[in-house]
C-alpha cells in the first residue's frame, strides 16, 4: 500500500493533480525552497527550547527507527516528544512538533508553523495527526498550532516566551471519520492513472503557487484568461472560452478592469494617455531624488525594537537630478557589518543624501513609505525627517498602473520588472548577479546571519550594489520615456 504522510494529505487536499504528481511523477518534482525550509527549522528549534525536559525523536519520520523511539519515549513517560512519529496500520503516517504529556493518559499536539498566525491549511496538517495518533491508540487531548507572536517586540535577549502565540484548534480539527474518508478518496486516485488535470486560477494558487505549474500550464498562453479576469470569474471564463483570449467574446472582457489590456493584446498596440501622464510629470518638484530600499524579513526578530517578519531595510539606492539636463548624482548604502542592525546606518545617511526639498521618486510607494514609517516608530529621533521624505514622496507605478502608458507584453501588470523591459529593452536584470528582490534577501540573510565566506560577501556586496542601483536608474528611465511620448504626442 502506498504510504501517506502529512504532506501528501494536505497536499492531495489541495490538488489530486499535486499528489499523484507526487507519488509518480519525480521527474516533475518542483525545486524546495531553501529558505523557507531553512526558517521553519530555526522557529521549529526555538520553539522546543520552551518545553524544558522533552525528548527529541532523532529518526526521520519515514524511519522505522523514528516509531520505536517514540513508542519509547511515550512508556518513559516523557514530559515532551519533539518530532513524535507513529504509522497507522494503514500506513498513513506523521511526525508531531511537539507531543505534550498531560500525566493523565492523554497528550496535546503542538504543531509549530513559522508563521505569525495560523492558516487552512494548517488545520488539515493538525487534523492528519489526530487521525494518525488517535489511530495508533494515542489518546489526543487538545490541539495546538504554536506560531510566532507578531505582538512581540525584541529587546535584548530573545524570550522564547513571548515569541511564540499558541492557539488551541481543537475545535477546528476535521473529525476522524472526515479525515479517513479523505484518505480513502485520495488512495482511490492513487490507484488509478493520472488525472485529466482540471486548471484553475483559484485552486492553482491557492495555498501558495503550485510547483506543478510549469506542468499543467505549459499550453496557458503567457497572456491568458488567467491573466485578464480575475480569481473565480477567471475560472469561471476558462470553462466556457478556454484560456486563450481570442476566443473570448468582446462583450465578456469589456467590462474588466483594464479592457484596453485585452485590445492591446488583440490588436498589438500600445496605450497611451497623455492625460495621465501630464498629470503626473507636472506632481514632480526639482530637484528629483529616485529612492530604492532593499529589505530582509527575519522570521525571529534579530533586532532591538523589531518583531517577527518586519521589514528590515539594509541597502538604499539613490539616484538625484538636480535641475532638467544636469548630470544624475548617485549615492547609497548597503550595510557591510554581519550580525548588527543596518537601520540606524541606513537612516542617517539617507536623511543626509536626501536633501529638504524635491520630489522623492519611488515605484510602488507603500513599500517606501510604510519602511519610512516603521523606521520613524522604531528610531524617533529621526522622525521628522522620516515623514517628512514620505511626504515628497511621487509614486511612478501610478501612471503605469492607470495604463498612461502600457504595452502588450506587460502581460497586464505594472511592476517595474515588466515596464522596463517593455519600454527600456536594453536595461535588463536577466544579466545580473542578482535578478530580484527575493534573492537580493536571501542573500543577505546569509551575510547578516554570519553563513558566507567572505569570498561570497564580496561577490554579493559587489552584485547587491549594481541590483539596487539598477532599480533607481530604471526609474530615471522610465521617467525619461514618460517625457519622452508627451513631448512627442505634444508636437
Ligand atoms: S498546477 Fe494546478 S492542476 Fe496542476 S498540480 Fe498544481 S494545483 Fe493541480
Amino acid at each position: 500500500m502506498v504510504k501517506i504522510s502529512k504532506s501528501d494529505y494536505v497536499l492531495g487536499l489541495k490538488c489530486p493533480n499535486a499528489l499523484w504528481f507526487k507519488k509518480f511523477r519525480k521527474d516533475l518534482q518542483p525545486e524546495m525552497n531553501q529558505a523557507i525550509l531553512d526558517r521553519g527549522t530555526e522557529v521549529g528549534e526555538l520553539a522546543c527550547t520552551r518545553f524544558p525536559g522533552g525528548v527529541r525523536i532523532t529518526a526521520k519520520p519515514w524511519e522505522d527507527d523514528a516509531i520505536a523511539q517514540t513508542k519509547r519515549a511515550m512508556a518513559d513517560n516523557a514530559p515532551y516528544i519533539f518530532e513524535a512519529t507513529l504509522c497507522t496500520d494503514t500506513d498513513e503516517y506523521c511526525a508531531v512538533d511537539i507531543l505534550k504529556n498531560n500525566n493523565d493518559g492523554t497528550w496535546d499536539i503542538i504543531e509549530v508553523k513559522s508563521t505569525n498566525q495560523p492558516h487552512d491549511y494548517h488545520y488539515f496538517d493538525a487534523s492528519f495527526q489526530r487521525y494518525v495518533f488517535t489511530r495508533c491508540g494515542v489518546k489526543i487531548h487538545n490541539c495546538f498550532i504554536m506560531t510566532l507572536n507578531p505582538e512581540y517586540i525584541r529587546h535584548g535577549e530573545l524570550n522564547v516566551q513571548e515569541l511564540f502565540a499558541l492557539h488551541d484548534v481543537t475545535a477546528d480539527m476535521q473529525d476522524i471519520e472526515i479525515v479517513q474518508g479523505e484518505i480513502n478518496r485520495l488512495r482511490a486516485i492513487l490507484d488509478g492513472p493520472e488525472l485529466g488535470v482540471a486548471l484553475s486560477k483559484v485552486k492553482c494558487n491557492k495555498f501558495y503557487e503550485c510547483g506543478y505549474k510549469c506542468h499543467c500550464w505549459h499550453d496557458v498562453p503567457s497572456y491568458s484568461v488567467f491573466d485578464a479576469f480575475r480569481g473565480a470569474t477567471a475560472d469561471e471564463v476558462y470553462s466556457k472560452y478556454g484560456a486563450d483570449l481570442h476566443n473570448v467574446p468582446s462583450d465578456v472582457w469589456a467590462a474588466q478592469k483594464h479592457p484596453g489590456d485585452i485590445e492591446a493584446f488583440l490588436d498589438n498596440i500600445d496605450v497611451i494617455n497623455p492625460e495621465i501622464l501630464k498629470q503626473f510629470t507636472s506632481s514632480l518638484q526639482w530637484p528629483l531624488y529616485f529612492l530604492d530600499y532593499e529589505s530582509i524579513m527575519p522570521a525571529v526578530p534579530m533586532f532591538d525594537n523589531s518583531h517577527s517578519y518586519q521589514q528590515i531595510c539594509f541597502q538604499f539606492s539613490l539616484h538625484v537630478q538636480r535641475e532638467p539636463g544636469a548630470e544624475l548624482e548617485h549615492y547609497e548604502y548597503l550595510h557591510g557589518e554581519s550580525g548588527t542592525d543596518p537601520r540606524p546606518g541606513l537612516i542617517k545617511r539617507l536623511v543626509e543624501t536626501i536633501g529638504d526639498s524635491g520630489s522623492v521618486i519611488v515605484y510602488n510607494q507603500a513599500f517606501e513609505e510604510g519602511r519610512n514609517s516603521e523606521m520613524a516608530h522604531d528610531f524617533p529621533e529621526y522622525a521628522d525627517k522620516l515623514y517628512a521624505i514620505n511626504s515628497r514622496m511621487v509614486d511612478l507605478l501610478i501612471p503605469f498602473r492607470q495604463r498612461g502608458l502600457y504595452r502588450p507584453c506587460q502581460n497586464g501588470g505594472a511592476s517595474i520588472k515588466l515596464t522596463l523591459p517593455a519600454f527600456v529593452p536594453e536595461m535588463s536584470y536577466a544579466n545580473l548577479g542578482i535578478h530580484d528582490g527575493t534573492e537580493a534577501s536571501n542573500q543577505f540573510m546569509d551575510f547578516i546571519t554570519g553563513n558566507q565566506t567572505p569570498e561570497q560577501t564580496k561577490q554579493m556586496m559587489d552584485n547587491l550594489h549594481e541590483y539596487c542601483g539598477q532599480d533607481t536608474m530604471a526609474m530615471v528611465r522610465l521617467l525619461a520615456v514618460i517625457q519622452s511620448v508627451l513631448q512627442t504626442t505634444k508636437d
